[in-house]
């Protein structure tokens, strides 16, 4: 049966290495037999503070439930333009960013055309080039974690359409610089600038893609919003780029408690930027805790994650410590990484949870 079916799968699918996903904290508290209550989650970079607060009756007094949504998203359009001040015809929203990942490579792929992933990196841009045919082309970042501006120019064949680069970059925490980003928007591929983490950062690159037709910023809603589980992000392109987005997506492809969701947190956006505002200031104070630690080397951070190096101490034993105690950040199976874990930045009560076992771990 199975083998019979594996004829029916495309070539390039058969055996696609999967999306290393993380787990919802039902089935983490499940594993280690204790009440979710107590499951301390800092892999995923959610925010600890969860959607603002006015979400709950905007979504109970929703009376549209059962029509389809605007296949032209106008008010989600509309209530990001006043967020971003570009027209809402330069505005496309997805069901997250991934999805917008995913239709800008179905828009831009043939089979074996060549995508440039900047290692270490968020892991679905290789994923969803893999889903779509094409070829991962990676190219390791220098010693300090940026972009090699010139391996990535030099990599830049003529089947490459596409170069993704993140800002701050998921899971280093630092920015892109305009002088790279720059350097690699002249060859003329597409540059897909990933500023999922913008609001903690305050930096952006949107106010150049009127210049550039094929520059790409994207944005989420699942981090600084706290909406990870309504699954909303958007990009910011021209006209052009916009309106073969607008041609391919699925016609309803952000659902009608999303929509509500994404108009509810911009009206209210001054809780959601005060949080973030906190998370910054709870990023300082960990990223200083943590450095006390000899073992613990964390790196500066434009997230509202901190990548942290261990020395002396693997940091997969660290983790796994940390996972008996309930407390779960990232460790990525890779080469680059295998030193580090990802913590997402908590309240201060997790903090002191957090630092508390690292003191018993690094100590035994
Ligand atoms: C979390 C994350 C995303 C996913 O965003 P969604 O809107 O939840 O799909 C995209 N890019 C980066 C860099 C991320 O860290």
């Amino acid at each position: 049966m199975t083998s019979r079916f594996g004829n029916l799968v495309r070539m390039h699918l058969q055996d696609l290495e999967e999306y290393e996903p993380i787990e919802p904290p039902e089935v983490l508290a499940r594993r280690l037999n204790i009440p979710v209550e107590d499951i301390v989650k800092l892999d995923g970079n959610e925010n600890p503070y969860g959607p603002e607060p006015n979400l709950y009756n905007r979504l109970s007094s929703y009376t549209n439930y059962h029509i389809y949504p605007d296949p032209h998203q106008r008010i989600m359009r509309q209530a990001l333009s006043d967020y971003t001040l570009v027209n809402p015809s330069n505005i496309v929203v997805g069901s997250g960013c991934d999805e917008l990942i995913d239709l800008l490579l179905r828009l831009t792929l043939e089979p074996g055309d060549e995508v440039i992933d900047c290692i270490p990196t968020f892991g679905m841009y290789a994923f969803c080039t893999r889903v779509c045919g094409g070829s991962v082309v990676r190219v390791p970042r220098t010693d300090d974690f940026q972009v090699d501006l010139n391996a990535v120019i030099e990599s830049i064949g003529n089947r490459t359409k596409v170069v993704f680069l993140t800002s701050p970059n998921n899971p280093t925490g630092n920015l892109v610089t305009e002088e790279i980003l720059s350097g690699i928007l002249d060859t003329g591929v597409l540059v897909v600038v990933d500023e999922t983490y913008y609001e903690f950062s305050g930096h952006t690159f949107a106010s150049l893609v009127s210049a550039h037709e094929n520059l790409i910023v994207l944005r989420s809603m699942s981090k600084w919003a706290g909406l990870a589980s309504l699954r909303i992000g958007y990009g910011i392109m021209s006209n052009r780029v916009a309106s073969y987005l607008m041609a391919i997506k699925p016609p309803y492809n952000v659902n009608g408690a999303a929509q509500v969701a994404l108009v509810s947190a911009l009206e209210n956006r001054a809780i959601l930027l005060n949080r973030v505002e906190a998370l910054v200031k709870e990023r300082q104070w960990l990223s200083l805790q943590l450095a006390k630690f000899k073992a613990v080397q964390p790196l500066p951070s434009s997230g509202n994650f901190i990548l942290c190096k261990f020395i002396g101490k693997s940091a997969h034993q660290v983790n796994q410590e940390l996972i008996q105690r309930g407390i779960f950040t990232r460790h990525f199976n890779n080469q680059v990484l295998q030193d580090y874990l990802r913590i997402t930045v908590p309240t201060r009560v997790q903090s002191d949870v957090l630092l508390n076992a690292l003191g018993d771990i690094i100590a035994n």
